[in-house]
């Protein structure tokens, strides 16, 4: 199966499964909108559990708030959102498709660097065992002309960004020969600022000053509440606070599932510190978040940091943690050191003092501040498509299974009387009664086991709990794992204790260290 196929298939299974549906679907869709159904918000709420207890929970100086979306307008002039939030886009004349020039070029790049590791290959299917990868990566012609090739275009890309230059990008994309991939023109238009906060009215005014924004992120709600926070919660720095949350953007490319929406949901940690000492405390938290992705055990390999080349207007130093999606490595969370950007433009902007007495050192200064930034809705399809899993199995036949980490699976066992009589359904539904009081567990007493088990394995349930005539007898049941299909006999009595020692967060918490 290539790629692209799998993630076709990734994405008809969650649908088919309750676990996204397109938005408004009868209505047709609503472009980059989407709706989790009713295992889809479990699998959510589990991920927001495991980032919100990780954050919230394990650190004992960092806070959690849940402020509102709608915020004063001018929090948008001072975050520099007003100003310069834009992306810069393109349109192809003939397809009338619309692009974002950057990721035009970046898609470009990324076709000019698969050329690059194609010769590498090559070298090493010629040369074997001998082959030294660093050795003809520095000196094989074909491969030193792409490397160039590429810098030369990257160090442009950067230039024009950098500097704001609309016409450079344009000439860029014209000098690369780059095609609309509808299309196949290279008829462009000029390249445009577009700004991606969507506006609304409130109340009943309709000029300019009744307008205000969806927040485009959910940071700056914990900005302009740092001095009710510190106050309240005598908080002293170094501290954090956290907040999940919808924020909203209007993408001109949305594609790629859920990887890129126009409604999304964060999570987002602002981390204040003492000014100089951001340096030590971004490197710390650029370690402590790839061990949260690491703990879930979904492949070390899956990840790697990628370095900003620009650095947005309020940053000193930025990385993302890359996954490796279905269509290759992309963005998952970003890592920003924000400097006092951020603080000090609200004290300007709103007339307030926004600044912190620290009793160490006697003096007041507007902290820095370190920013963790995560998409929930770009890891749960990290953990989704990571987890899915087509299988040929002994016996012939196929089975798919979500091999979820236990504690983020939204049903964590299946009850299933064998057959639909002779008491069986009453001793099931007794187990049902107990385990779900602690467990979101699921009654199915319907089709064969076989068939049963299959249903269970493609949501990722990590236990099939199947009540038979001699349960009656001795009180156990036959558990059957979903990972390894391996089938035991436990007593009715030891399941809860069972289940929860498996699906429980404490054993990812504790790889935190
Ligand atoms: P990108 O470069 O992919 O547009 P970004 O650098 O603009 O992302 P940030 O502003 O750093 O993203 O936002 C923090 C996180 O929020 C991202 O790492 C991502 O996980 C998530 N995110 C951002 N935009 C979207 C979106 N349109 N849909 C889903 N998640 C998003």
């Amino acid at each position: 199966m290539t790629q692209e196929e799998l993630f076709k298939a990734l994405i008809s299974h969650a649908k088919e499964y309750g676990f996204i549906f397109p938005s408004s679907e009868i209505y047709d869709g609503l472009s980059a909108v989407y709706d989790y159904g009713q295992l889809g918000v479990e699998l959510k709420n589990n991920i927001k559990k495991y980032w919100w207890d990780a954050m919230v929970r394990l650190n004992e100086n960092i806070v959690g708030i849940d402020s509102a979306i709608f915020m004063h307008p001018r929090i948008w002039e001072a975050s520099g959102h007003v100003g310069a939030f834009n992306d810069p886009l393109i349109d192809n004349k003939d397809s009338k498709k619309r692009y974002r020039a950057d990721v035009l070029l970046e898609d470009y790049l990324a076709k000019l660097e698969e050329k690059e590791n194609k010769e590498v290959e090559k070298g090493r299917r010629k040369f074997g065992e001998a082959f030294d990868e660093e050795q003809f990566r520095a000196t094989n012609p074909n491969v030193l002309r792409q490397r160039n090739k590429i810098e030369a275009v990257r160090a442009k890309m950067v230039a024009a960004l950098e500097a704001n230059d609309l016409k450079a990008l344009r000439d860029l994309i014209i000098e690369c020969e780059i095609a609309c991939p509808i299309s196949g023109s290279k008829n462009w238009t000029d390249v445009r600022q577009f700004n991606l906060m969507f506006s609304t009215q409130l109340g009943s005014v309709s000029d300019e000053s009744g307008t205000i924004y969806l927040r485009p992120e959910t940071a700056q709600g914990i900005f302009v509440n740092f001095l009710n926070v510190q106050k309240t919660g005598r908080m002293k720095i170094p501290f954090g606070i956290a907040q999940i949350g919808k924020a909203f953007r209007n993408e001109i490319v949305a594609r790629q599932f859920i990887f890129r929406m126009r409604e999304f949901e964060q999570m987002e940690m602002q981390f204040f510190v003492r000014p100089g000492e951001e340096m030590k405390w971004y490197e710390q938290w650029k370690q402590t978040r790839l061990a949260w992705h690491k703990a879930l055990g979904l492949g070390e390999d899956k990840y790697r940091y990628h370095d900003h080349e620009k650095l947005a207007h309020y940053a000193n130093a930025a990385c993302d943690i890359e996954f490796d999606f279905p269509f290759g490595f992309k963005e998952l969370e970003g890592i920003h050191s924000r400097t006092d950007f951020d603080l000090g433009n609200h004290q300007k902007f709103s007339g307030r003092k926004i600044q912190y007495f620290d009793p160490e050192t006697n003096e007041s200064y507007v902290p820095y501040v370190i920013e963790t930034s995560i998409g929930l809705d770009r890891t749960f399809l990290a953990v989704y498509s990571a987890a899915y899993c087509e299988e040929q199995l002994a016996d012939g036949e196929q089975r798919v299974v979500l091999r979820l980490p236990a504690a983020l699976s939204p049903v964590k066992a299946a009850v299933m009387p064998l057959v639909k009589k002779d008491g069986l359904p009453e001793l099931a539904r007794e187990i049902m009664r107990d385990l779900k009081f602690d467990f979101n567990c699921q009654y199915d007493e319907k089709d064969s086991i076989g068939k049963r088990y299959r249903r269970q394995d493609a949501i990722g349930t990590p236990f099939c709990i199947t009540v038979d005539h001699q349960s009656l007898e001795d009180r156990c049941v036959t558990v059957r794992h979903r990972d390894s299909m391996n089938q035991e006999r436990v007593p009715i009595d030891a399941l809860r204790a069972m289940i929860a020692d498996e699906v429980s967060f404490r054993k990812l918490f504790e790889k935190l260290g």
